[in-house]
């Protein structure tokens, strides 16, 4: 196997941050849980703890949305123009930017995520998702409406639709790409208006609460946007049920996404949801096959497989499969594991214990039902401990087994022969519970089109994967998701319609 272990030296600014104690931030104040109770947060490479954050509970969560419905009811935010609001969006986008290597070291520490890519990838796009918004703020518009009211044929009528902010909005995010998840969330909610309270993930809270201090900066008001930490039951889910929530917006497993769902149902709550996936990889005949092979092994060993639309199930067709599926396990042999915090890394550790017992639980099914574990065979603490698992490529897999059916969130991918299109493979790829994305490897253009068209996901990429941009919109059909994230279609989670009809 291949290693690094050699670390960048923190900046001072990161030293001093991760030092100091992590509170809660409740309108406009850091304070500490209400009942003094802390949590420990780790660094994933090498399993040590690296600081503590606040345990947050219900009463916290009670303070954090009564403070948000204040900045939302009388709050200068309120009052603010639009125009007002987009320029604090585009100074948080540039005080990300101007903390890049503050907050890419964050990610690396915390996540461990390789530090080279959070500073190409994740912290650029958390800049980028904020000045994308900012321009938002100002063409937040409605329409105005032509009526034909069949029993009033004599009046005449101005008739017009408002977009207005939903309210206080509860957002829950994960720890896979814990900045970006949050600026994924926050920048489209303050572009509408909105208030919010954030709840990041209990393994990853600390560039979620840097983030916090570079909104603040950039002037945003006392209560408009309050972070709690916690764990999912304790914090997630009063939040979630909690009565003065207009809105929950989520991105997680599929299986919280229902509890999310249930929590909300009480009342009645606006929720949207980006969930789980199984996407379907898929390398047709005609492909060029190296830029294939190596894009359906970055398609599932980026982020360590703990992408939400991680190619997972890699589908070549028959001419070609020895050559790609002996090429992926040739890349996957190849990559570099290290901490974080090495700027060699090319795959991190999985963010936790738990993470890593599931992934693992996922390898010890796929050699009892009989699939071929090609590379990977072992998972290994290579380091001073740290949870790694080795990138895996499995083989011989039929439809039925655990690893080819669930999500594994791990660098685990299944190879599977298919020799028609048609019929085999569009019905093959298509059969999961899932729609997240999917991805074809094609010279034939019309093949892609014709393709992409049957495929249930609610991404496409051809002769490429994993391209986010702050401009187009990313979500799932079927169980992968409730509406969408990024591009304008994301500013439709966070606004009301109201109709005006005047008599004129
Ligand atoms: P994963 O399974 O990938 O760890 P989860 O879906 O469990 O992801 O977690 C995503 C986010 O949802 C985290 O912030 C977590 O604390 C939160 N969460 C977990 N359980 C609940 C719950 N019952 N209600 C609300 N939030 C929850």
């Amino acid at each position: 196997m291949n290693t690094t272990s050699e670390l960048v030296a923190l900046t001072a600014g990161v030293k001093a941050f991760v030092g100091q104690p992590h509170e809660a931030l409740i309108d406009g104040r850091w304070q500490p849980a209400r009942s003094g109770k802390t949590f420990e947060i780790y660094d994933p490479s090498s399993e040590d703890v690296i600081a503590h954050a606040a345990d947050c509970g219900k009463e916290d969560v009670n303070l954090a949305v009564s403070a948000a419905r204040k900045a939302f009811d009388t709050g200068p935010w309120s009052r603010m123009t639009p125009s007002e609001r987009g320029k604090i969006l585009w100074r948080i986008g540039d005080l990300i930017e101007a903390n890049l290597e503050e907050f890419a070291q964050l990610e690396a520490l915390d996540n461990g995520k390789p530090i080279a890519v959070a500073r190409a990838a994740d912290v650029p796009l958390a800049a980028e998702m904020f000045r994308y918004m900012a321009g938002w703020a100002t063409k937040i518009e409605g329409n105005t409406i032509p009526l034909s009211v069949p029993y009033t044929p004599d009046a005449q009528y101005h008739a017009f639709t408002r977009k207005e902010p939903i309210g206080v909005v509860a957002q829950i995010i994960p720890w896979n790409f814990p900045l970006l998840m949050a600026a994924w969330k926050l920048a489209p909610v303050l572009a509408t208006g909105c208030t919010v309270v954030l709840k990041p993930a209990e393994e990853t809270p600390l560039s979620a609460l840097r983030l916090a201090r570079v909104c603040m900066e950039a002037g945003l008001p006392p209560g408009v946007l309050n972070v709690v930490t916690g764990f999912g039951e304790s914090c997630g889910a009063p939040l979630a049920a909690h009565p003065g929530v207009d809105k929950v917006a989520f991105t997680g497993s599929t299986e919280v996404g229902r509890l999310i769902v249930k929590a909300a149902a009480h009342d009645l709550k606006k929720v949207t949801l980006e969930l789980g996936g199984k996407s379907p990889n898929i390398v047709l005949d005609d492909a060029d096959v190296e830029a294939a092979i190596q894009g359906a092994a970055s398609a599932i060993f980026f982020n360590h497989g703990q992408c939400c639309c991680a190619g997972s199930r890699l589908f070549v067709q028959e001419k070609i499969y020895d050559q790609v599926a002996e090429g992926v396990t040739r890349f996957a042999a190849s990559l570099r594991l290290g901490p974080g915090l090495s700027p060699g890394t090319q795959m991190g550790p999985l963010v936790s214990q738990t993470q890593f017992e599931r992934v693992n639980g996922f390898l010890t099914s796929a050699r009892e039902q009989g699939a071929k574990v090609a590379t990977g065979n072992a998972s290994s603490r290579t380091f001073k401990g740290g949870f790694f698992v080795e990138p895996t490529v499995i083989e011989n897999t039929n439809d039925s087994m655990r690893v080819y059916q669930e999500e594994i969130f791990g660098p685990v991918v299944t190879v599977s022969r298919f020799k028609d299109v048609d019929d085999e493979l569009i019905r093959r790829a298509n059969d999961t519970v899932y729609g997240l994305a999917a991805g074809i490897w094609t010279r034939d253009i019309s093949r892609a089109h014709r393709i992409g068209n049957r495929l249930r996901t609610g991404t496409v990429w051809v002769n490429c994967y994993n391209i986010f941009d702050a401009s187009l919109p990313f979500g799932g059909y079927k169980q992968s998701g409730w509406g969408r994230e990024m591009g304008h279609e994301v500013l439709r989670n966070y606004l009301e319609t109201k109709s005006v009809c005047m008599s004129i």
